[in-house]
């Protein structure tokens, strides 16, 4: 559960359903709370338009990022998120459905996670603007684990519109 040393470690929120500027803001207050975690940075809040599978409209997303140091294993990080998302309503529901709260562990220190309930880092991580542009806002030099440079992956995506709507202190 515990290992000796901190791990930094990047963790993407995402709400499109209930307050989402609260969803977001509320579940950024748990996760510095929490005990073996120490929040270090904040992104800006960004909104995008939904991914969807299907046809059905979703409500825009807002999206951020927070650095943290964790003496937690990925594991146990994976479980406490997982409560926060409970705690605050997320139900089961369908793969890119709506949802009130979305805690993703996009980067685990330097490692690459291949676990069934747990895949570090983030899939699709570099193909998703919403989460890089947040990511370089606050660590731009970040190398990702198995895909390279933040910089160069950013430099070479196709803009989707990204819209930063607020800050946490803010
Ligand atoms: P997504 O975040 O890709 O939109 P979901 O949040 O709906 O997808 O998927 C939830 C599932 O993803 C959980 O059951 C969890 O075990 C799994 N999962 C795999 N890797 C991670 C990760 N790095 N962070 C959070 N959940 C993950
Ligand atoms: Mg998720």
């Amino acid at each position: 559960m515990f290992q000796n040393s901190r791990v930094r470690c990047y963790i993407g929120l995402g709400s499109n359903l209930n307050q989402p500027l609260q969803q977001i803001k509320n579940a950024k207050e748990k996760i510095a709370r929490l005990s073996d975690v120490a929040l270090l940075q904040c992104s800006s809040i960004y909104q995008s338009k939904a991914l969807t599978l299907d046809d059905e409209p979703q409500n825009d997303y807002l999206n951020a990022v927070l650095e943290i140091e964790t003496t937690l294993d990925a594991e146990s990080l994976l479980d406490v998120l997982q409560q926060i998302e409970i705690d605050q309503g997320r139900v089961k529901e369908k793969r890119w459905g709506a949802r009130t709260i979305d805690l993703d562990i996009l980067l685990y220190g330097e490692q690459e996670i291949k676990m069934e309930r747990l895949i570090v880092p983030h899939n699709e991580i570099e193909k998703r603007n919403f989460v890089l542009l947040p990511l370089s806002q606050i660590s731009s030099e970040l190398e990702i684990p198995g895909k390279g440079a933040l910089k160069k992956i950013l430099q070479n995506m196709s803009d989707q519109p990204l819209k930063k709507v607020g800050e946490f202190n803010g």
